[in-house]
């Protein structure tokens, strides 16, 4: 199966359609389940140091017999690693990790803290060749105008929560007019039961002979996202693929956009959040 590619605002080309790894443990999953996507044709592979997964991610990519080339990888750097001298290191952890020369994507997972200091850090990588492109995520308008004015470099992608019920209108549109192509996560509102059984979403699933899940994605790409679902059963790898061989025509994509509910279920201007999160996640456990 060929998936799509668009090119970002520097140059970058990037399959809309990718792998996502958050929450698969290092325990083999993770191997397993990016092997399996990749022998099924996906080409695009997310992860982040935060996931823990790094590596498995890495062998499965050099194990995989795809040129390297033809493989595009993105990985995201966690808090603990903000400010310029913090981010270079977390930098190189990554590549050690992944065991890979460099990511064709790098993103600031989290935008709080030293985000400048972390994001010049990742300039100079982007052109010693260690990461192709570079990009925000979780960047609501008020993040958004608080730290891309101070940047050099404008982000490539913005990664946000991004789903039917949770579409984003307001952030689309800074990131359009700024050329910054929306990489949607949460594409499947992760796993949200009330969405997979939405009865308009069940309605144009029925008309088109697929499932609820695919009807979702389908919407999503035709709404301009990149995205990358995460499952980690086989079938559900491959039918949330199968989404290459049908169109959503106007009405029933405008009938998906009236499902947004304006919330998500992650809220990054939420009071106390960066201080939750920091705490949620220590990249350094393991060398403490
Ligand atoms: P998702 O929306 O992809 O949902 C995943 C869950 O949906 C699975 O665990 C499974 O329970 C269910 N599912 C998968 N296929 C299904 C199907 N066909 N039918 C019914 N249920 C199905 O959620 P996600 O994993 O959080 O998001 C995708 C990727 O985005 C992540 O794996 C990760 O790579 C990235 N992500 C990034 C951030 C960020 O802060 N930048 C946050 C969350 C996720």
């Amino acid at each position: 199966m060929k998936i799509e590619t668009v090119t970002l605002n520097d140059g970058v080309k990037i399959p809309v359609y990718g792998f996502g790894t958050y929450q698969i443990p290092a325990d083999g999953s993770t191997y397993k389940a990016v092997r399996e996507a990749l022998d099924l044709g996906v080409r695009h592979i997310d992860t982040a140091v935060a996931y823990f997964n790094e590596q498995e991610v890495g062998q499965a990519i050099r194990e995989s017999g795809i040129p390297r080339e033809n493989i595009f990888l993105t990985s995201k750097l966690w808090l603990q690693d903000y400010g310029y001298e913090a981010a270079q290191k977390g930098i190189e952890a990554s590549l050690r990790k992944l065991k890979l020369d460099y990511m064709d994507l790098y993103l600031i997972h989290q935008p709080y803290g030293d985000v400048p200091g972390a994001w010049k850090a990742m300039e100079e990588a982007k052109a010693a060749g260690k990461i192709r492109s570079i990009g925000v995520s979780n960047m609501t308008p008020k993040i958004w105008n608080n730290f891309v004015p101070q940047f050099a470099t404008i982000p490539s992608v913005n990664q946000i929560e991004f789903n039917p019920y949770c579409q984003q209108k307001k952030i689309r549109k800074i990131m359009e007019e700024a050329g910054v192509r929306l990489e949607g996560w949460g594409p499947l509102g992760q796993g949200n039961k009330a969405m997979l059984a939405d009865p308009i979403i069940k309605e144009i699933a029925k008309i088109h002979n697929k499932d609820a899940a695919q009807i979702i994605l389908r919407f999503e790409l035709q709404e301009g996202a990149i995205i990358f679902p995460k499952s980690t059963n086989p079938e559900r790898i491959k039918s949330n693929m199968e989404i290459f061989d049908f169109i959503l025509n106007d009405e029933e994509m405008n009938k998906i956009r009236m499902l947004d509910t304006g919330r998500g279920c992650h809220d990054p201007n939420a009071p106390g959040v960066a201080e939750f999160l920091i705490n949620a996640f220590d990249v350094h456990a393991d060398e403490k």
